[in-house]
């Protein structure tokens, strides 16, 4: 048996998958609203087609037999992914695995309920059972795991374990938690009231697909839409979506939805061709969302960035504008507030969010967990990290839709993004002439070495591998602290003496 045995197995996936992931987008951008119920059924048709194409018996055959032969990288990362899948989904029995496929479609419409209600009692159950059922299937899936949890973990950013995440995060623990208290009490105050003047959507729309187009986008392979929360998919290198969301009284948040996506977009479309169509395409998420928060925070945010284009964000709006200087603005997108929600946090504060989510994960998996206490355990940590305290549930332990959507271990992949994104930028500084690329615009620059570090191998290699080979080391989380506190201790002016 050879490779080729196994690619109309492979394409046949690839097809269904790229089927569902339509249906998906179009219900996110275009679908008529009445359209749900009907279009349902087909999603129904083609969720079970895919499975059974991925577990077809012939392909597992093969499968088998060319994982006992020399195969070249690209081909030999497709065999183990896809052994891998196989095996994940068969230690879960198939009654378990639809009945809790079942609870999670009730859990989120339960909790869409409760968060709009401010009622957790009536989430509560819910919670219990997904986690309750998680933790089975853990067991079930457990090979050489140290705790149930990490078996989660491994499925949003391989090769990060509770041993990696403990390090990192009381790492920010004792560095990000004091360095926020002082820019709280810090005289410096930033305004940035002038962001939520009046700013029409229609001009919006003109600069944000400029500015797609500025930092790399191919429209020729891509296409961008707008929706309630932006995201991004994609079918292969060659087409690639996002969507962004306009608010009239809100300029930043479409510019920052639009640049975050375009890092999504920007790996998509780097994926190498002979990957492109394989399960090895699917990169992990944490790694995904390092180059996300590259383009978003790190280029984004910088004032070289802005050198070239505030003068024609301010061409459009000259009015709103008219008494915001450029350094103003530079402030303004960089001001940091400790917040209630995760989605609206800044560059500083958002790795607090998800530490306290991390931290009432790993109890829900460890310990016995007092359910009806939990709103207050959240409530207690949000005062210690952020120093406030949410003056409801909604504001607090109901806002995410990630565990009534059974994503337990995915948060950590947010702020491990952000840590790699530090790590590849401090070795780029070093190496490249990143600066530079980013103050000109030679997006050609940035995208191509990108490409060759890092985007063209898809999910060849682990997030390690990969740094290894680009930086010669593994994951250091103190690259990301000295980025934060270089950054906002010079933003705010602060002494560097507690450094
Ligand atoms: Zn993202």
């Amino acid at each position: 048996m050879t490779y080729e045995d196994l690619k109309p197995h492979i394409l046949k996936c690839q097809a269904l998958n790229a089927a569902l992931t339509l249906f998906s987008w179009d219900q996110d951008t275009e679908a008529p609203s009445q359209s749900v119920d009907n279009t349902t059924k087909f999603v129904g048709v083609l969720t079970n087609d895919y499975f059974e194409a991925v577990t077809n018996p012939e392909a597992k055959k093969i499968l088998m037999a060319l994982s006992k032969q020399e195969l070249p990288l690209p081909q030999k990362a497709v065999v183990k992914k896809w052994l891998k899948d196989i095996k994940q989904l068969e230690k879960i029995p198939v009654d378990e695995y639809q009945a809790h496929q079942e609870l999670l479609m009730k859990a989120q419409r339960v909790w869409q309920q409760a968060k709009i209600t401010n009622d957790y009692p009536l989430f509560k159950p819910y919670l219990k059972k997904i986690v309750e059922d998680q933790k089975r299937f853990a067991k079930y899936r457990q090979e050489n795991e140290e705790c149930l949890y990490d078996v989660l973990l491994e499925d949003f950013e391989p090769g990060f374990t509770t041993k990696e995440l403990d390090e990192f995060f009381t790492l920010l623990r004792k560095e990000i938690v004091p360095l926020l208290k002082r820019i709280q009490e810090s005289p410096k105050q930033i305004d940035k009231s002038f962001m939520n003047r009046e700013y029409p959507i229609d001009i919006q729309r003109t600069f944000n697909l400029e500015l797609a187009k500025y930092i790399g986008f191919d429209f020729e392979r891509g296409v961008i839409k707008e929706s309630e929360h932006p995201f991004t998919t994609n079918f292969h290198n060659h087409d690639v979506r996002l969507t962004t969301h306009y608010y009239l009284n809100n300029l930043e948040s479409a510019i920052f939805s639009t640049i975050h996506e375009t890092g999504h977009a920007t790996y998509e479309f780097n994926i190498a061709d002979e990957i492109t169509l394989t399960p090895a395409n699917q990169v992990s998420m944490g790694r995904h969302e390092s180059q996300s928060r590259f383009y978003e925070n790190i280029i984004g945010r910088s004032q070289n960035f802005w050198k070239p284009l505030y003068p024609k964000l301010k061409a459009l709006f000259p009015k709103q504008l008219e008494d915001i200087t450029f350094d103003h603005f530079i402030e303004a997108i960089n001001k940091v507030e400790a917040s209630l929600i995760r989605t609206e946090a800044d560059e500083l504060t958002y790795s607090l969010h998800i530490m306290i989510r991390y931290e009432i994960e790993k109890k829900l998996f460890s310990e016995e967990v007092d359910y009806d206490t939990l709103p207050e355990l959240w409530n207690q940590m949000y005062q210690d990290y952020l120093g406030m305290t949410p003056p409801n549930d909604t504001l607090g332990i109901l806002q995410d839709v990630h565990w009534a959507g059974g994503m337990l271990g995915y948060f950590p992949s947010y702020a491990l993004g952000s840590a790699i994104a530090s790590q590849i930028y401090d070795y780029m500084q070093k190496n490249t002439d990143i600066d530079k690329w980013i103050q000109v615009g030679d997006f050609e620059a940035i995208k191509g070495y990108l490409r060759e570090h890092i985007h063209q191998y898809g999910a060849i290699y682990d997030t390690n591998e990969l740094l290894v080979m680009m930086t010669n080391e593994k994951f250091n989380a103190h690259y990301y602290v000295d980025y934060l506190k270089k950054k906002f201790i010079t933003l705010y002016q602060l002494k560097d003496c507690q450094n």
